[in-house]
């Protein structure tokens, strides 16, 4: 199309551009054969006239003299004045003439020539004076017929000449035009082919009304519109672009006569779909209108490229919120706003308390899920927060950014805070909405967050100590029980190291044989006999003296060396009742397990083989475990239980109360015992809401065929209310403190003697 409008516009040119160069050759020839012969013959006839003229004087005046001579008889001598007039004739017979001696009343006296000149004819007449009187005139008559033969040969000449100039004048011109058309025509060809070969879409507009004459193949595919359906109309009737102030910004540009250079603009596709273009476009001469010619890139494959890549530099792929490196940048812009504003800058260091079990037993896929809904769970708590009401634009920008570190780990970081009580109640709020539980592909987890907080420009008013501030508080909420938020104080700090070296000195511990086991004996409330004992884990520390288990259990859960330490326990504690059973005290041994014991696959093994070496009978052993563990539901950790319980080893629920108690675990899994926490038996008899709970737990775990042990008991008062209250066993300090092995036999020898003798399987005593 763009050829054929061009060699249409071309040869209209081309025609006009000839038929000029004809006439002007025409024109010159024309002046050529006209002008020739007409000069030529008026130069020559000026020529002869004045000739003639002086001639006629100058004979005028001879004849003059010859009437002088014989003034009265001169008009007879006849003869005379012939010769006079032939002598004359003899010189001029180059032309034919006829010279005449005329009488004053114009009667013809003496002529050279009886014969006429030949017509046409110029005639001058001399007047001859004599005293003063016109007594003669002298005639020449000269024939113009040989200037007329030699003006039609210049004519002819002029003709020839004229032709000549004619075919030169037109043949030359045009041969160079065609030679430049030739050229032009095949350099349009060129640009067409360009132009529709092109991978690039390319547009031809007029550029008075922006009308669009041509478009590419490349722009047919791209936009969706077929040649007919652009042509003739603006960019505006086929809406091809997006964006109108660019456009127009565009067009004026254009029209200034600047070039438009890559400029970024969005094409809009018939289907409706968005291409992002590189656009450059400049003002051209096609044919005879002035066109712009634009050529557009399409970037869209790119730019989704790069802004990928940015998304990936940026964000966490897993729950799209920015990553460690945004959040860095997000953390560093609103510590500066919030200089400016002089607003504060609430830090917030989230992580998950039991994300690693959900994560091991229940598999990866799991675990992402459950990130995606923390993820989300994050965002709603800031976006209906009451405190800092923000629109997501906001939010997106700075107001609050939520953040994934890796693994569990998130970040909050709040703006526009102008009280801490602010940050204090998003805390509360993203802790309650963790605390609830999850859904994963049907398995109901209770995961919930330790948050660590620090305030900008309070704590400090550096970014990454900003951060370990926010890590180190996190940590504290993690050691005051988890679920809960802990905002950075400057001792947090050393209790950082301190975290730091105690976990460093618990890796070797185990080889250093640092550890120790008590034992906490358990009375029978119908037999008032020891039931079985409790043991319980000590850390010798070289620094700090004989350590309780709640100032490093976590820490071991967390490094995941409770499983060596667990393993060391149960078999330290099956040896010591193996030893106790030999020396004629049969007891029940009870052995507390972490819930991150149950993700090792090897726990069974572990279990079995510390009974097998140490020779004793599985219903011996009770393990204690803790609500946490029953709340995951796991099938990995329902399938241990089932197998513990498969073996004949007992099951107990620890620190019964503390955690969901909920009933349906009673049901659902394989207990034996059921151990009230000590909180409610602090109270016992005296708080009416607490001997309520406990009656009901004994009367549950009555029904549902359960041991029930009562935790903690200190004083005599409890242990009456227990004993009456029908509660099968009792273990706290008012019975005996965790003893070492040594000083549990010593501590036997002396109260139960008579126990130790009897070798009763008491714990059947109490099923009974
Ligand atoms: P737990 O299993 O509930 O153990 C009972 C805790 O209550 C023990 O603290 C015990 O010393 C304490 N206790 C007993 N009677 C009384 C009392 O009358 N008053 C008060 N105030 N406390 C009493 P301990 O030994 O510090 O152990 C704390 C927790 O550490 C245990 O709670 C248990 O959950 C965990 N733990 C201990 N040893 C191990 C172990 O070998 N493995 C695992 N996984 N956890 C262990
Ligand atoms: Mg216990
Ligand atoms: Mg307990």
């Amino acid at each position: 199309m763009a050829s054929s409008w061009n060699e249409h516009v071309s040869d209209k040119k081309t025609s006009q551009i000839t038929s000029t160069i004809t006439w002007i050759a025409g024109t010159v020839a024309l002046i050529v054969a006209v002008c020739l012969p007409l000069g030529y013959f008026a130069l020559s006839y000026q020529y002869q006239v004045g000739e003639i003229g002086t001639e006629s004087q100058f004979n005028a005046k001879l004849v003059s003299e010859f009437i002088q001579e014989n003034p009265e008889s001169w008009r007879f001598q006849e003869s005379r004045l012939i010769d006079f007039l032939l002598e004359e004739d003899r010189i001029r017979a180059e032309y034919p003439e006829q010279r005449r001696i005329l009488g004053a009343d114009g009667e013809e006296i003496a002529i050279s020539d009886a014969f006429f000149v030949s017509a046409p004819v110029i005639s001058i007449r001399e007047p001859v004076m004599y005293r003063g009187k016109v007594v003669a005139y002298f005639e020449v008559n000269r024939s113009l017929r040989p200037l007329l033969v030699t003006t039609a040969l210049v004519a002819l000449f002029g003709f020839v000449l004229a032709s000549a100039l004619f075919a030169a004048l037109k043949i030359v011109p045009l041969r160079a035009l065609n030679r430049a058309l030739a050229s032009l025509r095949q350099s349009e060809h060129l640009f067409s082919q360009a132009f529709h070969a092109s991978p690039d879409p390319g547009m031809i507009c007029r550029a008075e009304d922006g009308r669009i004459i041509n478009v590419n193949k490349s722009f047919a595919q791209l936009s969706g519109y077929t040649l007919p359906e652009v042509v003739g109309r603006t960019h505006g009737d086929v809406a091809l672009w997006a964006d109108e102030d660019v456009i127009a910004r565009a067009m004026q540009q254009l029209r200034l006569g600047q070039p438009v250079h890559n400029l970024e603009m969005t094409l809009l596709t018939k289907s409706g779909e968005h291409r992002d273009m590189l656009v450059s476009s400049e003002i051209t001469e096609v044919g005879d209108a002035l066109c712009s010619l634009t050529v557009a890139r399409d970037v869209t494959e790119q730019k989704r490229a790069e802004q990928r890549m940015v998304y990936l530099a940026n964000y966490d792929h897993l729950t799209g919120l920015p990553n460690r490196a945004l959040f860095r940048d997000r953390l560093a812009g609103a510590m500066q706003r919030a200089q400016r504003a002089e607003h504060l800058v609430g830090l917030l260091y989230l992580d998950l308390d039991r994300f690693k079990q959900v994560n091991d037993s229940l598999g990866h896929q799991v675990g992402d899920q459950l990130l995606k809904q923390v993820a989300e769970r994050l965002r709603q708590c800031v976006r209906l927060s009451d405190t800092i009401a923000l629109s997501a634009a906001r939010e997106e920008l700075f107001g609050c950014t939520v953040a994934r570190l890796g693994g569990d780990e998130f970040t909050l970081v709040l703006e526009d805070i102008k009280h801490i009580d602010e940050i204090t109640r998003i805390a509360q709020r993203i802790v309650s909405a963790l605390a609830i539980p999850f859904d994963l592909n049907g398995h109901q987890a209770f995961v919930g967050a330790s948050i660590g907080i620090t305030v900008f420009p309070f704590d400090d008013d550096d970014l990454d100590n900003l951060i370990r501030n926010a890590d180190v508080a996190m940590y504290r909420a993690k050691a005051l029980g988890r679920n809960n938020f802990q905002f950075y104080t400057d001792d947090l700090n050393a209790n950082a190291e301190e975290r730091l070296l105690l976990e460093a000195e618990l890796r070797q511990a185990l080889e250093l044989n640092q550890f120790e086991l008590v034992y906490q004996p358990k009375l029978n409330l119908r037999t008032n006999l020891i039931s079985g004992v409790e043991a319980l884990l000590r850390w010798r520390s070289p620094r700090k003296g004989l350590v309780p288990p709640t100032e490093f259990i976590t820490l071991l859960e967390e490094t995941g060396l409770i499983v060596p330490v667990g393993a060391w326990v149960l078999r330290t504690a099956c040896e010591q009742a193996v030893d106790w059973a030999r020396g004629g005290m049969r007891l029940s041994m009870a052995v507390n397990l972490s819930a991150r014991q149950f993700c090792d696959e090897s726990l069974i093994a572990i279990i079995r083989s510390a009974m097998n070496d140490a020779g004793l009978p599985a219903d011996q052993l009770e393990l204690e475990v803790t609500e946490s563990l029953l709340m995951e539901d796991s099938v990995s950790s329902q399938t241990a239980l089932a197998n513990i319980k498969k073996m004949g080893v007992k099951i107990s629920m620890d620190d019964f109360g503390t955690g969901y108690s909920s009933l349906a675990y009673l049901k659902r899994f394989p207990l034996d015992t059921l151990k009230i926490d000590r909180s409610f038996v602090k109270d016992v008899g005296v708080d009416p809401d607490d001997t309520a709970i406990v009656r009901a737990v004994i009367a549950l775990s009555h029904n549902l065929r359960l041991t029930v042990v009562a935790e903690g008991v200190e004083t005599r008062e409890q242990l009456k209310f227990l004993r009456e209250a029908r509660c099968d066993q009792a273990q706290g300090y008012f019975i005996s403190r965790p003893m070492g092995a040594a000083a549990f036999e010593v501590w036997m020898a002396e109260n139960y003697d008579g126990q130790i003798a009897g070798t009763t399987p008491v714990h059947s005593v109490n099923q009974a």
